[in-house]
């Protein structure tokens, strides 16, 4: 068996929203071994989206289709359907019941318009929703099986889990596939490209691949075998290879973030840290706090955005910031070492810098940061250059994956 799927909207065609049903659907049928031949996306317009529909089914033997089954006029999917199947659509007094129970329990008057939802093209079957109004639609096209569902993404997801699921073979394809992502901070894609390059020969297997997203480097591992035992053997063997060669820059695996890295590491060198912010505005904070069970080595943060925050919170000297200016190397220091001591932490990181898109001049540019690390009896203070061609938000993000990387590799030295 294989399949397509299409996503209807005209949302998604207009690029106001990114498809992401069809990715989820994908990785959800490769979990059965059912692959997957084409993604296509239709707009909201009965035409476009029942020719899709015919040579969809004409293809493959499972089309799975999302969106275009709400209230509204623009939601034209069963129509589409009906025409294809060349039959009417005709109100299905069991679903119509549904969806007025659906509105009764949240105890709201049901629009007119709901009961459209109600209607299915003569011959084809309800799946039922459990968690919204639109129900979805199951009919068979010549031999092929068509399973419609509605756009919201948890809707979706739970109607097929539910109720397709159910109905699909599971396809043993003589193979496991496992896969792994092992993530980099601090070389480029290219350079990690290089120390890996043997391994990322195509039609290899393990398939190694790489990706790049603000400056964390991913390595996609996917390792095949006949057996679970030797898919697993096969990619952890690729994982240890890979992080022999690549040693520290690699920081986690899977699910693991820069910020897990720090936290596990503080845990169990049984460490403490006070954070001092400027332009990343309380981000390095927020990124530690996102952890369960932060509290255990983060103490406190400081988020001094304004010149005068900086000197009555952090007892930074103001003939400093006078002398050198807000972003400069005695200004981090000064951050560090004395958000260090009035939180009584064992680190303390500060950040000072110039996030744009204004602020900018020759001397101090736009990207420019200074990240201070104390600890006791001695700072360190490291100066970024990020460049302007990267936008507020992406300098406030890198500078924080910088600091807390840069922790992570203290605290691989420090025990
Ligand atoms: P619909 O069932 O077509 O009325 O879709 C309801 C909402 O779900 C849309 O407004 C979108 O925000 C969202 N949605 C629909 N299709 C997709 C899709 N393929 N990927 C992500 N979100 C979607
Ligand atoms: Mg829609």
């Amino acid at each position: 068996m294989n399949a397509i799927i299409i996503s209807v909207g005209t949302e998604l065609t207009s690029g106001q929203t990114v498809d992401t049903n069809s990715a989820w659907l994908s990785s959800k049928l490769a979990e059965i071994g059912i692959p997957v031949l084409l993604h296509v996306t239709a707009p909201d317009d009965v035409e476009p989206l029942s020719r899709q529909i015919e040579t969809a089914c004409a293809q493959a033997d499972l089309v799975l289709v999302t969106g275009g089954l709400g209230p509204t006029a623009d939601d034209l999917t069963r129509e589409a359907l009906a025409q294809v199947m060349g039959v009417e659509l005709q109100i299905d007094p069991a679903l119509a019941e549904q969806v007025r129970a659906f509105f009764a329990r949240l105890n709201r008057p049901m629009p007119e318009a709901n009961l459209v939802q109600a209607m299915l093209p003569v011959g084809s079957r309800p799946l039922e929703n459990t968690c919204g109004t639109a129900p979805g639609i199951h009919t068979r096209i010549g031999s092929t099986k068509v399973f419609v569902m509605p756009g919201v993404p948890r809707e979706m997801q739970i109607m097929y889990e539910q109720f397709v699921l159910p109905q699909l073979p599971r396809q043993d394809t003589g193979s496991v596939i496992l896969n792994a992502v092992l993530y980099c901070f601090g070389a480029g894609e290219s350079e990690i490209g290089q120390s890996i390059y043997d391994l990322m020969r195509r039609g290899r297997n393990p398939l190694v691949g790489t990706t790049a997203k603000q400056g964390i480097i991913g390595i996609r591992i996917l390792a095949r075998a006949s057996t679970a035992i030797e898919a697993r053997n096969l990619l952890e063997d690729e994982i240890k290879e890979i992080r022999h060669r690549l040693g520290p820059l690699v920081f986690g695996r899977d699910d693991e973030t820069l910020a897990h890295a720090v936290a596990s590491r503080m845990i169990a060198n049984n460490k403490t840290l006070a954070t001092a912010e400027s332009c990343t505005g309380g981000l390095i904070a927020k990124t530690l706090t996102d952890i369960p069970g932060s509290s255990a080595f983060y103490s406190q943060g400081w988020i001094t955005y304004a010149n005068e925050a900086k000197i009555r919170l952090l007892n930074v000297p103001a003939d400093l910031i006078e002398s050198h200016g807000a972003v400069s190397r005695p200004v981090a220091a000064a951050m560090a070492v004395n958000a260090r001591r009035l939180a009584e932490t064992d680190y303390a990181i500060s950040v000072t810098g110039i996030a744009g898109p204004a602020g900018g001049t020759p001397d101090k540019p736009v990207g420019l940061v200074y990240v201070g690390l104390a600890e006791p009896n001695h700072c360190e203070v490291t100066q970024l250059r990020l460049g302007n061609h990267l936008n507020r938000e992406e300098i406030r993000w890198r500078t924080t994956c910088t600091v807390l990387n840069f922790l992570r590799l203290r605290l691989m030295t420090d025990r």
